[in-house]
């Protein structure tokens, strides 16, 4: 993918020249190999509850608070919103299968990202649909020294989750700039329309299952294959938006 006609076309379309000074980046399979455990839990969790999702399913929904996608299992297949009480019981149950699951590793090639990101001077942050407690405690641990609960916005921080736009915009208004002068990182469908419908441009990197052009159509602006690909890039990414 050429990266200088991806830059080009999304300032022709945006008005405005491409000057990043923030990369907001999701969590789930773009700092975390953690989509296959949620994929899992999911399953799991929803055939207990007399819902039934494949795993395969909630790669479509990643991105979703908990409540939206339950709500969506709820009304296919008994008619009608969850009650808060279902939602509470459903995610709980749900975290807890997640927590128990073997720890999900580091994504290969996103730390080398993050030191190039802020080694450039960009300002770190993270949009994520997860609403875990242990959300910050797990980002500190596995990368020490570039997070901070102020650069986090949560599926606690937003009353509309992806695809809704209201979580990248909060993350823009967090790292205090315009959409051009941002970058999103998402794995997600639904987290590449929220970031697109923000107006930010929008790197996906496919680290799951799902087709390449699923992710094209909701008009990332670049795709790479995972995030090694995206570190090995990034200097030459930075530099063509000042060319
Ligand atoms: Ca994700």
């Amino acid at each position: 993918m050429d990266i200088q006609h991806a830059i080009t076309a999304y300032a022709s379309a945006a008005g405005h020249r491409l000057q990043p000074k923030a990369v907001l980046f999701d969590m789930d399979g773009v700092l975390f190999d953690s989509m296959p455990n949620h994929a899992q839990s999911w399953a799991k969790v929803c055939n207990s509850h007399g819902l039934h999702m494949t795993p395969e399913e909630a790669y479509l929904h990643e991105g979703r608070t908990g409540a939206s996608t339950i709500h969506i299992l709820t009304q296919r297949q008994w008619g009608r919103d969850a009650t808060s009480e279902e939602i509470q019981s459903i995610y709980e149950d749900k975290c807890a299968l997640f927590n128990a699951c073997p720890e999900a590793p580091k994504m290969q090639g996103a730390e080398a990202t993050l030191e190039q990101v802020r080694d450039l001077g960009l300002k770190i942050h993270v949009v994520t649909g997860s609403g875990q407690r242990s959300l910050l405690e797990r980002l500190n641990t596995h990368y020490p020294g570039f997070f901070s609960l102020d650069r986090v916005v949560s599926s606690k921080d937003v009353e509309h989750g992806k695809p809704h736009p209201e979580p990248y915009l909060k993350g823009l208004a967090q790292a205090g700039v315009a959409p051009w002068e941002a970058f999103v990182v998402e794995n997600a469908p639904l987290g590449v329309r929220s970031a697109v419908a923000a107006g930010i441009f929008t790197i996906a990197v496919n680290t799951g299952p799902i087709p390449d052009e699923v992710l094209l159509n909701e008009g990332a602006h670049l795709l790479f294959p995972n995030m090694q690909a995206l570190a090995n890039a990034f200097a030459d990414l930075y530099t063509a938006c000042y060319e």
